[in-house]
């Protein structure tokens, strides 16, 4: 499994490196998709299958702005401004690896850079609760106060997950709840923690394409995703961003506390 993260991780550092005005998510998508089968592993999201919609046809989840999550690639072209964020997952000898990062293209807003840095502090956040004898809730909860305080309205409809010979296994883990609520966790559980946070409201809507989710209010929305194993004292971050952040420019590499 760490192995699997580390490929995501190095996978989205391609990714990093293409990010700027004038490509498309499409050509994203295809290096995402060479880089990871020549490295001996297989797209997770393409093929896969939610009730009667189509397969998901991509290697990545690219989602521009008002996206939040599960954007389809394709022949939209990057412009200076957009937030972009990109979710991708492996599987690799039998076992999963998924991670997300949200990227700037070119110059963006003030607003959008707090929006991405609260983000990426909440999940900070919540990843330091995944410690043995915690609850879900306790990780739930840690991420919704950090942002409903700072002003950020918190996803409920999508939720993080257990990971493991599965892409999504039990238990649920979502973005906001009660302290003290939900399962317990063990040493050696590996969930992945993945906080979908909005400018506006926390409201959202599915496109035609059955895949697409948007805000409902059209504001922008940001998502970091760790796939992070419960230990005891301290958990195991699986993923890394370190790749990543030594492709771009990371404003918020500060911040990061629990980061392996
Ligand atoms: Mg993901
Ligand atoms: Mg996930």
């Amino acid at each position: 499994m760490k192995a699997s993260a580390d490929l995501v991780g190095r996978t989205l550092a391609e990714v990093a490196k293409l990010v700027e005005p004038g490509v498309t998510t499409l050509t994203l998508d295809r290096v995402a998709e060479d880089y990871v089968r020549s490295h001996g592993a297989e797209p997770a999201f393409k093929g896969y299958k939610i009730g009667q919609l189509p397969p998901f046809p991509g290697t990545l989840c690219v989602s521009v702005n008002d996206v939040v999550v599960h954007g389809i690639p394709g022949g939209y072209t990057l412009k200076e401004g957009d937030l972009l964020s990109v979710d991708c997952g492996v599987r690799l000898d039998g076992y999963f690896g998924d991670s997300a990062y949200t990227f700037a293209v070119g110059e963006i807003s003030e607003e959008d850079t707090r929006l991405c840095q609260v983000t990426y502090e909440a999940l900070n956040a919540g990843v330091a609760r995944a410690v043995h004898g915690n609850r879900i809730g306790d990780i739930s909860y840690t991420v919704q106060s950090y942002c409903e305080e700072r002003g950020y309205g918190v996803v409920r409809d999508l939720v993080g997950h257990g990971i493991g010979r599965k892409l999504h296994e039990d238990p649920q883990v979502p973005n906001y709840g009660r302290r003290g609520t939900g399962r317990k966790l063990k040493q050696g559980m590996t969930i992945c923690i993945e906080p979908m946070i909005n400018r506006g409201t926390h409201a959202v809507n599915t496109g035609s394409d059955g895949w697409t989710i948007r805000t409902a209010d059209g504001a922008p929305s940001a998502h970091y995703e760790h796939m992070v194993v419960v230990r005891r004292g301290q958990p195991e971050v699986l993923s890394t961003f370190a790749y990543i952040e030594d492709v771009i420019q990371a404003p918020y590499r500060k911040a990061v506390l629990t980061d392996g």
